[in-house]
C-alpha cells in the first residue's frame, strides 16, 4: 500500500510506471502475508519489483515504449518472470523505457520522458531509466531492466541506485524482446547489493528455452555479501579515467579507492588497449542486431497495422501521376517513368512500410538505417565483419586483465545526469554517454554500478565494478566494500 501510495502521489510527475494492477498486487499481498505467517513463503516474499516494459508478462501490454507495439499483448510469462512469481515477489507495474531499449535518456518513449526523481529537470538515464527512477523514488523495492550497452548501469548511476548487468548467458532471455542479441542482458535495480544477489539468485540459470542460456549452476550469490573479503586485486584502467571524465566523479572515485586500499584492497594499475573502439563497435554490432530484430514488426502478425484503405488511396494516386506524366513523356524520360511504374510496391509492401513508418520512433529509425547499410553487401566487411574483429580484441583485452586482478573499476558515466532535452538533437553525444559501459557487453562480462557519491550539484553519481564473465559473486563482494 506504502508503495501504491507513493506511485499516486508522483508517478503524474516521474512518468516512471506506465501502468500498474493495484487490485492484484494488494491481493497477492494477502496472500504471500499468509504464506509468510505459516512459514511456506518463497525468497522475494515481501520484494515488490517493477518491470521494464520489453519483458513479457502474460495478459498484459507489452510495448517496448513504441507506437508499434501499443496493441500487443503477451501470451505468455518471460522466464525471469515465472521465477519472481516462484520466490514470491509482488510484480507491480510496467516502467518506462527508451524505446526497445535505444537511448540512454528515457527520452525516447510514446509515453513522454521519465524525470528524475533526485532533481526533475534531470533525466533518470536510459534505456532502463523507469526501472532505475522507480527505485529511487520509493514506487517498488526493486526493478528488472536490461543492458545491451549499458541501459541498467547507467540510470542506476544517475538515479542513485544499484544497478547489476550479468554475465550474458547468465539470465535467461527468454520473453525479453530482443533489441541486439548477442548483448542483451536482464538485470536487477535495487537500494541494495543485498537485493541484488538475492534477485539475480532468483533470476539466474539454465533456461531450456533459451539456447544461449549458461548450464553452469547458480551459486548462493548471497554468501558473497556476507562473508566480505576486503584482500582483493582492483585493476584500475587509466584508459577509463581520462578526457571527458568530470573532476569531481574522477576525484570521488579515487577517495573510494583510497578507503579500499586502506582496508586491504592491492590497486592495479592496468591497461584496457582496445578500450577506445568499443563505443563504435557497439554502435555496427549492436544496430546491425537490432536492423535484423527488428524487421519482424510488419503490422502483419502483431503490432500496429496502418489502414490498407489510405495505403491503397495513396498508391492509386502514385500510379495516376506516374501514368499522366507518362502521356507527356518522351525518350529516355519517359522510359525511366515506365520503370518506376512497373516496380511501384505492391499494396503489401506499402503496407508494411506504413505500418513501420507510423510505428517506429526517430531513434529507432535511426539505428536501423545504420544497421541495414553496415550489414549491405559491399559495407559488410569494412564495417560490421571488421567490428566483429576488434570485439575479439576488446574480449582479450579483459581475459588478460583478469589474470592479474579480481574487478575492475571505472566511471559508469562520465557525468551526472543532465538536462531533459538537452542531448536529444545530438545522437553522438548521447552515444558517448555509453563510454564506459559498452565495453563489457562487447566482452560478455558482468558489470555493476554501485553508488559512489553526491557531486557538488546535488546529483548522484556511481562507480562501475567489473569482474570475469560468470564472476558475479566477485562483483558482490567488491560492491559491498565500497556500499
Ligand atoms: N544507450 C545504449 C544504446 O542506446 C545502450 C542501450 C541499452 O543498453 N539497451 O544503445
Amino acid at each position: 500500500q506504502s508503495y501504491i501510495n507513493n506511485i499516486e502521489q508522483k508517478n503524474d510527475e516521474i512518468n516512471a510506471v506506465i501502468s500498474f494492477d493495484r487490485e492484484g498486487a494488494l491481493e497477492r499481498a494477502d496472500e504471500i502475508q499468509q504464506r509468510i505467517e505459516d512459514g511456506s513463503a518463497g525468497k522475494l516474499a515481501g520484494m515488490i519489483i517493477g518491470i521494464k516494459d520489453l519483458i513479457c508478462e502474460k495478459d498484459k501490454q507489452v510495448t517496448c515504449a513504441s507506437n508499434i507495439l501499443s496493441n500487443f499483448e503477451s501470451v505468455y510469462d518471460a522466464t525471469v518472470i515465472e521465477r519472481l512469481r516462484n520466490e514470491d515477489a509482488i510484480l507491480l507495474g510496467r516502467l518506462n523505457m527508451d524505446e526497445f531499449a535505444m537511448g540512454s535518456s528515457t527520452e525516447n518513449s510514446v509515453y513522454g520522458p521519465t524525470k528524475n526523481p533526485v532533481d526533475t529537470s534531470k533525466v533518470p538515464g536510459g534505456s532502463s531509466g523507469g526501472s532505475a527512477a522507480a527505485v529511487a523514488a520509493e514506487f517498488c523495492t526493486a526493478s528488472l531492466g536490461s543492458d545491451t550497452g549499458g541501459s541498467i548501469r547507467q540510470p542506476a548511476s544517475y538515479c542513485g541506485v544499484v544497478g547489476l548487468k550479468p554475465t550474458y548467458g547468465r539470465v535467461s532471455r527468454h520473453g525479453l524482446v530482443a533489441f541486439a542479441s548477442s548483448f542483451d542482458c536482464i538485470g536487477p535495480l535495487t537500494n541494495s547489493v543485498d537485493d541484488a544477489a538475492r534477485i539475480l539468485e532468483t533470476i539466474a540459470g539454465p533456461d531450456p528455452n533459451d539456447n544461449t542460456s549458461s548450464s553452469r549452476t547458480v551459486p548462493n550469490y548471497t554468501k558473497f555479501t556476507e562473508n566480505l573479503d576486503s584482500n582483493i586485486k582492483i585493476g584500475v584502467p587509466e584508459e577509463y579515467f581520462g578526457e571527458g571524465l568530470d573532476e569531481e566523479i574522477h576525484k570521488g572515485i579515487k577517495n573510494k579507492l583510497n578507503e579500499l586500499e586502506e582496508s586491504g584492497a592491492e590497486l592495479v594499475p592496468i591497461h584496457l588497449p582496445h578500450m577506445k573502439y568499443s563505443i563504435a563497435t557497439y554502435y555496427i554490432l549492436a544496430t546491425a542486431e537490432a536492423s535484423s530484430n527488428l524487421a519482424r514488426y510488419d503490422g502483419i502478425r502483431y503490432g500496429h497495422r496502418a489502414d490498407i484503405e489510405d495505403v491503397e488511396k495513396d498508391l492509386k494516386e502514385e500510379k495516376e501521376a506516374l501514368e499522366e506524366q507518362i502521356k507527356q513523356a518522351k525518350g529516355d524520360t519517359k522510359q525511366e517513368l515506365v520503370d518506376q511504374l512497373n516496380e511501384m510496391d505492391s499494396s503489401l509492401i506499402g503496407l508494411y512500410k506504413k505500418s513501420r513508418t507510423e510505428g517506429f520512433g526517430p531513434e529507432v529509425k535511426r539505428r536501423i538505417m545504420l544497421g541495414t547499410y553496415v550489414l549491405s553487401a559491399g559495407y559488410y566487411d569494412e564495417y560490421y565483419a571488421k567490428a566483429q574483429k576488434v570485439r575479439r580484441l576488446i574480449k582479450q583485452d579483459f581475459t588478460e586483465a583478469f589474470e592479474e586482478v579480481d574487478v575492475i573499476v571505472s566511471p559508469t558515466a562520465p557525468t551526472t545526469a543532465f538536462d531533459l532535452d538537452s542531448n536529444q538533437d545530438n545522437p553522438v553525444q548521447m552515444y558517448l554517454n555509453d563510454i564506459y559501459t559498452t565495453s563489457a557487453n562487447l566482452a560478455g562480462i558482468c558489470g555493476i554500478n554501485v553508488p559512489a557519491g553526491t557531486h557538488s550539484n546535488g546529483l548522484p553519481y556511481g562507480m562501475q565494478l567489473m569482474a570475469d564473465a560468470f564472476e558475479e559473486g566477485k562483483l558482490f563482494n567488491a560492491a559491498k566494500l565500497v556500499e
